[in-house]
C-alpha cells in the first residue's frame, strides 16, 4: 500500500486515501473521442484527498507506462 502523509499542493499532513466500497475501486477510463462511448481500457489508481485544501489526486504504483485492458465496462442498457 502506498503511504502518502502530506499534501503535494499545500504541504497539509491532513491528507488520507479515499476508501471504495467492497468490492469496488476507482477508474479514469478511457473513452472513444469519435463515438464519446467509455473503452474497456483504463487506470485504476490509489485515490488521495488533504482535508486542507480539498485536493484530490491519484497514484498509481503499478502504472508501467501503457494503459491495460484492466475492465470491462458494464452494459448500461
Ligand atoms: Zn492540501
Amino acid at each position: 500500500m502506498v503511504k502518502i502523509d502530506k499534501c503535494p499542493f499545500c504541504g497539509s499532513f491532513e491528507v488520507g486515501s479515499v476508501k471504495s466500497r467492497d468490492g469496488e475501486t476507482f477508474a479514469v477510463p478511457t473513452i472513444n473521442k469519435t463515438t464519446g462511448k467509455i473503452t474497456d481500457y483504463a487506470m485504476l489508481p490509489l485515490m488521495f484527498v488533504c482535508s486542507t485544501c480539498k485536493s484530490v489526486w491519484f497514484n498509481n504504483p503499478n502504472f508501467e507506462g501503457n494503459l491495460t485492458k484492466e475492465f470491462t465496462p458494464a452494459s448500461k442498457d
